[in-house]
């Protein structure tokens, strides 16, 4: 079979199309034939080595769905032939944070493309927990590019404790976890803003139910306070925008953070913080339960998973290119034939 493999650490280039033997489902694990993958921009960071991968050659890619096509010994419950979603999410599974299904605590917590061998393959292995079964209504693309930035952003949404009839502020829509985080704030009946620096992305936004949207390079708080403020925003830039999102924020409101494109280091107006008694929340990535209700919302229609673009199993070098270019709105997936 054929995989995508990262060589060494020099960027996009680094991936190259080899022939691989096919891995072999151990106990509790099955073995899935991909019919689809989904791109993420983990998959350029893992390619320029921050993070590093933890072995070379690695393959990338975090999601995936496709057909059952062996199964281990001890399955019970899986079938060759069930159509399966990746869920990516890698943990002990021992310790007290995995038996509370708190997995993203768990100290060997990882993910696959990242931590753990990925999707950017012909075929690979799981083990049962992290086979979700594809509902029949879910078209192969999206089944195969939902998954990480769907249960990023819907544990982000939960852990803003968000509610109908809020509004809330989605900074820099285009990218794949804010796309979601937008569909989510929209599908719990909340009033949504959004930024972006793209014209196009605002008018996808509006057409898709946003209240107004805003320029992400200009006084987009001063704009929001204006309106009456966000009771929830979020943001995934960092430095260039988080200063305008705290001045977006009402009294009181919650400022969520899943990321940071824009740099990892930013300086603070604390008063800011305390004055107007704001709450900063981190999140990252989402437990097993959050990627069955990620599942669930997409399967009866409330939360569509927003699709760019899908590209042919030998572009991978041309997609990431597609997804690094930052033009895209919603996911970048492959498809195999
Ligand atoms: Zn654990």
């Amino acid at each position: 079979m054929q995989a995508w493999r990262l060589a060494d650490t020099g960027g996009i280039d680094s991936y190259s199309l080899e022939e691989v033997p096919e891995p072999v489902p151990g106990r509790g694990e099955v073995r899935v034939a991909l019919r689809t993958m989904g791109l993420n921009h983990l998959d350029i960071w893992v390619a320029n080595g921050l993070p590093a991968p933890p072995t070379l050659p690695f393959i990338g890619g975090a999601d995936g769905a496709g057909v059952i096509d062996a199964v281990g010994e001890g399955v019970s419950g899986f079938e060759i032939g069930d159509e399966v979603i990746v869920d990516p999410s890698f943990s002990c599974g021992r310790c007290g944070f995995c038996r509370n299904d708190d997995i993203v605590y768990c100290d060997d917590f990882g993910i696959m493309g990242e931590e753990v061998s990925g999707t950017f393959t012909e075929k690979v292995v799981i083990p049962t927990i992290n086979a979700a079964r594809k509902p029949a209504g879910v078209d192969w693309d999206t089944a195969g590019t939902f998954g990480l930035v769907s249960v990023t952003a819907l544990r982000m949404l939960e852990k803003s404790r968000l509610m109908a009839g809020e509004t809330v502020l989605v900074v820099g829509v285009g990218g794949g976890v804010s796309a979601a985080a937008f569909r989510y704030a929209k599908g719990r009946g909340a009033k949504v803003y959004v930024t972006s620096r793209s014209p196009e992305k605002i008018a996808w936004a509006l057409s898709e139910g946003a209240v107004a949207g805003f320029d992400s390079a200009g006084e987009f708080g001063k704009e929001m306070t204006a309106l009456g403020g966000a009771d929830v925003v979020i943001d995934n830039v960092g430095p260039a925008t988080l200063k305008q999102s705290m001045r977006a924020a009402k009294k009181g409101g919650r400022v969520v953070i899943v990321g940071a494109t824009s740099g990892p280091k930013m300086e603070l107006t604390l008063p800011v913080l305390w004055y107007r008694q704001l709450e900063l929340i981190g999140s990252t990535m989402g437990n097993h339960a959050q990627f069955a209700r990620a599942l669930y919302l997409l399967s009866e229609g409330s939360a569509r998973s927003p699709l760019d673009r899908m590209y042919g199993f030998d572009e991978l070098p041309a997609a990431l290119r597609y997804l690094d270019s930052g033009a895209q709105v919603g996911k970048v997936g492959l498809r195999l034939a």
